[in-house]
């Protein structure tokens, strides 16, 4: 029984609760999916998911409730996953440029915020993900680009020669937002890292 939770601050958090409980129904995984708003909500939590949105608003508060440094911990101690769409993808990176990010800083990448232009320029695309088979349909929106990962962290997603999806250990950080096209493929990486 997996218990996943999505960081409740601002930003993409119900399109996620309801696109993670539609990925457990349709590949059969027992769990449950709530939303995290305080350090007692991360409580005995496999996963963790981080939603796009905007990753200052959501670093301020998750720094000021102490939600960054008990899931810095849970994930230290007890290798919990956590996956970064978007903002949540800026918030992971150790390195963040173009404005001043600091969330959980557990990925070994430098992050170039906003790095497709403004919300207009938002598109999407098909794009190669490792561990999929066939392409995936990625929403961009004023997403940022991988710039470079290092040591123990791996490039799994580009579009063209930009990074758009990295992994380390049981971290997951996607330039794009899965939980706009109603595929479900990267949830089931996701889960398989709990
Ligand atoms: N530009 C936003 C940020 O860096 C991310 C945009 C998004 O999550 N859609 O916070």
């Amino acid at each position: 029984m997996v218990k996943i939770g999505v960081i409740a601050i601002q930003g993409d958090v119900s399109e996620h609760v309801q696109s993670i409980s539609r990925a457990m129904d349709i590949l059969g995984i027992e769990g449950s999916v709530i939303t995290v708003k305080k350090v007692k909500d991360v409580e005995n939590l496999n996963g963790v998911l981080i939603p796009g949105g905007e990753s200052t608003t959501i670093t301020r508060i998750m720094n000021k409730s102490g939600l960054t440094e008990k899931i810095r911990k849970m994930y230290a101690e007890e290798s919990i996953a956590i996956m970064g769409t978007c903002a949540g993808c800026v918030i992971l990176a150790k390195e963040v440029e173009g404005g001043e990010v600091r969330g959980l800083e557990l990925m070994n990448m430098k992050v170039m915020r906003n790095a497709f232009g403004r919300q207009k320029e938002s598109f999407e695309t098909f794009v190669d993900v490792k561990g999929l088979e066939e392409p995936y349909p990625a929403v961009f929106i004023r997403a940022p680009i991988i710039e470079k990962v290092w040591d123990d962290c791996e490039v799994v997603a580009k579009l063209g020669d930009k990074i758009v999806g990295a992994r380390q250990d049981t971290l997951l950080a996607l330039s794009f937002h899965p939980e706009l096209t109603g595929d479900h493929r990267i949830y089931k990486l996701f889960f398989d890292m709990l």
